[in-house]
């Protein structure tokens, strides 16, 4: 986390990539520097949250390692949950940066980085449904207590007990949904700059995170693994093994 004093003072950080998740590049205007961080009026860059980590890349070249936010606000979703919007992005460099207030810069991000989180992302969506539509099954409430989404894998603690032989079923459902559900559409909510609703078929989650426009985009071998996680929680992890294609 770095010093309040340096972003303070800063606007909430334009997020390019809501517009076009598949843009790879951008330009913005430097705000603050201070050592090896940096804030710009806007980014080509994903921050972490929602689970989903950050985009690496480079801005004039330079090495960025890793995004994150600060400030912002709460906002309450319509499905009950509090996420936090205009949230200032700092850019954390593998070395101090060279960059000057005012300055124009080009980004650009990791591709394939991105595109390996924006394909774990759907097929995060994916889980959860079949996973909600499993506990409905057996007369359960789907509850959450967090997710994680990276490179080749993302899971899911459930606040309840899902048994190992759920498991088949619930990753059958997954690739039937991967086979049969159209192209996402992503519309922003009414109110805020940042929390959109992503919607695939009869599917709707409200996300500000990145995902593939296609099922089809997702290629390769589809895994569901489960462990026992915390008092009477379960853990799911979906894998894609992309060599499998
Ligand atoms: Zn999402």
């Amino acid at each position: 986390m770095i010093d309040a004093a340096l972003w303070s003072s800063c606007p909430p950080t334009k997020q390019l990539y809501h517009h076009d998740p598949y843009a790879t590049t951008g330009t913005a205007t430097v705000l603050q520097v201070s050592d090896r961080y940096a804030i710009f009026d806007q980014s080509v860059f994903y921050a972490e949250s929602g689970g989903q980590v950050a985009d690496q890349g480079t801005v004039n070249g330079q090495r960025v390692i890793d995004v994150q936010k600060a400030g912002g606000r709460p906002f309450q979703l319509p499905n009950g949950e509090v996420a936090t919007i205009e949230a200032v992005f700092y850019h954390e460099f593998e070395e101090p940066c060279a960059l000057t207030v005012g300055e124009q810069v080009s980004m650009e991000i990791d591709w394939e980085r991105r595109l390996h989180h924006m394909q774990m992302h759907t097929l995060a969506h994916f889980l959860f449904h079949a996973t909600g539509e499993y506990l409905q099954s057996q007369g359960l409430t789907r509850s959450t207590r967090g997710c994680h989404i990276s490179d080749s894998s993302a899971r899911f603690d459930f606040s309840c007990a899902i048994p190992t032989d759920a498991v088949p079923g619930i990753q059958e459902r997954i690739v039937e949904l991967l086979a049969d559900s159209p192209e996402a559409r992503v519309d922003p909510l009414p109110g805020t700059q940042d929390v959109f609703v992503w919607r695939s078929g009869d599917l709707e989650i409200p996300c500000g995170g990145t995902h593939v426009r296609h099922p089809k985009e997702i290629q390769g071998t589809v895994t569901v693994r489960r462990r026992t996680k915390g008092k009477g929680g379960t853990r799911l992890y979906i894998e894609l093994d992309r060599n499998a294609a």
